[in-house]
């Protein structure tokens, strides 16, 4: 299998290269050769077998939605996973709690001038859901581990959102529970390319006046918290396709 997974920070893709440190790794981890490519170093590795090719994107969607039919049509990947953080809109979510998406979308596409829905255009859809057997499995990880994994829709565009107003909108015209730049993107990507994938969140901000702080503050915990679930997930993944 050859596995995507996708960051928009190097902050974010850190802590998945740490790995190839990492003691207990040393024999899974390896063989490794980074590629660059229209502006961005995707690292290949060779893990239990099978190919990962990890990179970041850059921020935001246009930077998202290229990294991911790169890894898609240049790569081969066969499926797409995103790891990052991510602002909380549902109170319920609090600074490293994980989200796994259950469907995405694009807050800040607007033609509702013609009449349309905001985050739709034509021929599109403004949800996209992840593939349902990556949730499963990602369901499956987060009970063994006895790690708490929220789902809930997650709402994308290309803004910093540290504004309790437009964080209210999002949340009233969308139902989203957290918000981020790039998960849509990959999502609409990946679904029009039918490949699977998986959009992984950990929260690093409350979307509020004190978000651009708090990012700062959480982005290297939350980034660990979202790569740590991310292999337990690639591990589920290699597990499952052996015994198919
Ligand atoms: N500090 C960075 C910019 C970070 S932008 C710099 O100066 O370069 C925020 C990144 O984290 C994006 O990739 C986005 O996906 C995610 N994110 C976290 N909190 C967010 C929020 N409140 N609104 C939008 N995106 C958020």
């Amino acid at each position: 299998m050859i596995i995507g997974i996708i960051s928009a920070m190097v902050e974010e893709v850190e802590p998945f290269l740490d790995l190839k440190e990492a003691e207990d790794m040393l024999h899974y981890f390896d063989h490794y050769e980074d590629v660059r490519y229209a502006g961005r170093t995707y690292h290949h590795i060779n893990y239990r077998g099978h190919k990962i090719v990890l990179v970041y994107s850059k921020i935001g969607k246009v930077n998202a939605a290229l990294t991911a039919a790169t890894l898609i049509e240049k790569f081969g990947a066969e499926m797409v996973l995103f790891s990052g953080v991510a602002g909380a809109i549902d109170p319920a979510l609090k600074i490293g709690d994980l989200i796994a998406a259950t469907q995405l979308c694009q807050h800040d596409l607007d033609i509702t001038a013609f009449g349309h829905p905001y985050g739709y255009v034509p021929e599109g859809k403004v949800y996209v859901e992840p593939d349902r057997e990556l949730m499963v499995l990602a369901k499956k990880v987060a009970d063994e581990k006895g790690i708490e994994l929220k789902a809930g829709i997650i709402a994308t565009g290309d803004q910093f959102v540290a504004d309790p107003k437009r964080k209210e909108w999002i949340r009233q015209t969308f139902q989203a529970h957290a918000i981020e730049m790039e998960g849509a993107a990959v999502a609409s990507v990946c679904d029009d390319l039918n490949v699977p994938f998986f959009v992984l969140r950990a929260i690093s901000d409350a979307a509020d006046m004190d978000a651009a702080f708090d990012f700062d503050e959480f982005l290297k915990h939350s980034s660990k918290v979202s790569s740590d679930f991310m292999m337990g997930l690639v591990d589920k993944i290699i597990d499952d396709h052996a015994q198919s």
